[in-house]
């Protein structure tokens, strides 16, 4: 086929809905259209039928294989590859692929975390096809997008959570829209736009260094003079080599139907944003693990590093991954919109409120499910959000919502200058006074997260939002449930509303989240403030998130008990790799640098008169190598003693106050040595080079 505009294959990897209505014999499509909107399930001969379409598009598209994508705990996605080709009764090949293959899969999966949820005798975990997001082809395989289950029907992966709790906020929201009058209203979708911040660098550099390949990030090294201080970089022209991987970029995405929309330099040198447009929350999930995945396999091919880590360097501003959030009715309106009709100012204003009550509720839940080892060092360090939750709602509709609470009237809302609101459709839709320093902040129509590490999958955030929204507006719900009239549902709606924000206002703030003044001023508000992701794991545990996710059967208690574990577990592997990775470094490179730094002197303090230089720089090289040597000891017994520990909460404890400070201070002697290093000496790339070498 010949392309006229790089647009005329957009899609063309995806079994679209325009697809399966062109090629399903027309009874199918409606059988699965009924499925997709909860009307039914799906039959064996439905199933049957979509298989041998999907086989044939996916054949005609180049694939020769099928798997199950599923997104087990690691965060990533993992696939076991099976082909469409069999041997016939005679031993000829016949293509096949019937509904049940399309329907479960069973891959052989026992190595991937469960958090003691499958015994080994019961290793096998299943895979089930999640149909309501499109099945896509990605390197000649035909990807069919499943939920990961257990024997016994637990679930081991990030989608069926994220399921079950768009099901929850569905119900939830649907049921306050009915109350408040708009009985038309069958469903509400939360519809997410996921930012992706990345770094490239030069795969040559990259290569020469082992901590990026092995962790991710730096373990050592110093910001070189000219760094983000000089600003030019934000928004600043994109060198050509990182535009012709962009353009591939976006190309491989438009294929997979994703429409990718800005892509622009961000704050530190070599870090550039990625922004599809917002869709279903489900999809938008499937898509960013798409974008990771695409991103990092382009990058090889134009011989760059895609580092999706947190915080590749210290000093330099880390990378995240905006959640933006919001809901979607299927007659399609935001809530969070402020709307035309004076009818529907009460539902924005009960939104925003229900809101403000699940976070001001659930701070801890949030700040874990966008955490992990990466973004510790992210978070609270004077760039990224504060490790401290808040909401940053723009002053104007702050003041509307602060006004609701003074004024004594339930009835009429007013604005800054006291009077009466009768449409907040003058609110402006972009809010331009943006808080770039909040983690939470509303944005015109929807909610923007920014704590989310950008490595991480979005999906655990999106789980906590929907559930911990659900619960709010079902409280509210039951406040209105049975009321007759619909004037007095909506004055009993601002009521609540009042009500809400008088206990929940300190959860509001808009001011510089970066200050110190922030932390004591939270504290003094009584808002969590939980330095490390460790510490937020157990959050997960406690007996409020307990009852929290198993009302709305998102968890059952033994699987928030399990992914503890799990995430636990995870924490001190990621360290152990790290700590091992160091230790590598400085015994084969970094100490033989030093020595090769002495050997470079020697000869010179044979010479009669010794350069006072000379003499200091062997007192000061031999420092650093005694001083280097000692404390990477220090560091290795240390650790070898933490992993003694068997409670893997205990361990990650150890590990952030013993064990994290130790590995710091290995660098900082390392930075010191890199900074007085002989050229001919250091041949590991510095920061410099490895931030300003993409061009
Ligand atoms: P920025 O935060 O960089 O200013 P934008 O405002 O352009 O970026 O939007 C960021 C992301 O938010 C995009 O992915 C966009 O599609 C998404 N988005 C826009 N409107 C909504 C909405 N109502 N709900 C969810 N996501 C949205
Ligand atoms: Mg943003």
């Amino acid at each position: 086929m010949k392309f006229e505009t790089v647009f005329d294959d957009f899609g063309t990897l995806v079994f679209s809905e325009k697809v399966m209505k062109e090629r399903l014999p027309y009874p199918v499509y409606t059988q699965w259209k009924q499925t997709m909107s909860k009307e039914n399930s799906l039959d064996r001969v439905t199933a049957d039928a979509i298989a041998h379409a999907m086989k044939q598009w996916a054949l005609e598209n180049g694939a020769t294989h099928f798997t199950h994508w599923f997104q087990p705990l690691t965060g990533s996605t993992a696939e076991k590859h099976d082909s469409f080709v069999e041997p016939d009764e005679f031993g000829n090949p016949l293509l096949r692929f019937s509904g049940k293959s399309l329907i479960k899969g069973e891959p052989d999966a026992s190595s991937f975390p469960s958090g003691g949820l499958r015994a080994t005798f019961e290793a096998r975990g299943y895979t089930y096809w999640d149909c309501s997001s499109p099945a896509f082809i990605k390197d000649n395989i035909l990807c069919i997008p499943s939920v990961f289950v257990s024997y016994h029907g637990e679930s081991l992966d990030k989608k069926a959570p994220l399921l079950k709790s768009l099901e929850a906020i569905d119900k939830a929201a649907t049921r306050l829209v009915n109350l408040l009058g708009e009985k038309d209203v069958r469903h509400v979708n939360p519809v997410v736009g996921l930012e992706q911040e990345y770094f490239l660098i030069d795969r040559d550099l990259y290569k020469k260094r082992l901590d990026l390949q092995f962790t991710g990030r730096t373990l050592f090294g110093s910001n070189p003079s000219k760094t983000q201080e000089l600003d030019d970089h934000y928004f600043g022209s994109i060198p050509t080599r990182v535009s012709n991987f962009m353009k591939e970029v976006d190309h491989e995405l438009w294929k997979l139907g994703i429409y990718v929309k800005a892509e622009h330099n961000e704050a530190a040198p070599a870090q550039f944003e990625l922004a599809p447009v917002f869709t279903n929350t489900n999809v938008a999930i499937d898509q960013n693990q798409l974008v990771m995945d695409i991103l990092k396999k382009t990058a090889e091919k134009h011989n760059f590093a895609c580092l999706l880590h947190e915080k590749p360097f210290a000093g330099l501003n880390g990378s995240g991954k905006h959640n933006n959030w919001s809901l979607c009715t299927d007659t399609g309106q935001n809530l969070f919109s402020p709307g035309e009709k004076p009818a529907e100012n009460i539902r924005f204003l009960v939104f925003m409120c229900a809101f403000i009550k699940a976070v001001d509720t659930y701070p801890e839940l949030l700040r874990m499910a966008a955490s992990n080892a990466g973004n510790d060092h992210r978070l609270g360090a004077n760039e990224a959000p504060p490790a401290i939750i808040s909401i940053y709602l723009g002053n104007y509709i702050e003041q509307i919502l602060m006004n609701l609470i003074k004024t004594n009237t339930t009835k009429v809302v007013t604005d800054i200058e006291g009077n009466p609101i009768l449409g907040l459709s003058y609110i402006p839709r972009d809010n331009t006074d943006r808080n770039r320093t909040s983690p939470m902040a509303f944005t015109g129509n929807k909610f923007e997260f920014r704590m989310l590490g950008s490595s991480l999958s979005a999906s655990t955030v999106n789980v906590v939002l929907n559930t911990i929204m659900a619960e709010a507006l079902d409280s509210i719900s039951s406040e209105l449930d049975g009321i007759k009239y619909i004037q007095d549902v909506r004055d009993k709606g601002l009521e609540i509303c009042k009500k809400i924000l008088t206990k929940h206002e300190r959860i509001l703030f808009s001011g510089d989240g970066y200050s110190s003044d922030w932390i004591s001023e939270a504290a003094k508000r009584g808002l969590p403030n939980i330095p490390s992701y460790v510490e937020s794991i157990d959050s997960l545990i406690d007996p409020k998130s307990i009852k929290l996710f198993t009302a709305y059967k998102i968890y059952s208690e033994k699987e928030l008990i399990a992914r503890n574990e799990v995430l636990n577990d995870d924490y001190c592997k990621t360290i152990e790799v790290e700590v091992r990775t160091l230790q590598q470094i400085i015994k084969r490179q970094i100490l033989p640098l030093l020595v090769k730094e002495i050997d470079v002197i020697t000869p010179i303090l044979n010479l009669n008169i010794v350069p006072d230089y000379v003499t200091h720089r062997l007192n000061e090289i031999t420092e650093l190598l005694n001083n280097l040597s000692k404390k990477n000891n220090e560091l290795a017994h240390d650790f070898e003693k933490v992993l003694l520990i068997d409670n893997l909460h205990e361990r990650g404890l150890k590990i952030v106050h013993e064990i994290m400070p130790l590995m710091l201070e290995v660098r900082h002697i390392i930075d010191a040595y890199e900074k007085i290093s002989s050229v001919d000496v250091y041949d590991i790339p510095l920061y410099g080079e490895i931030l300003f070498g993409n061009r």
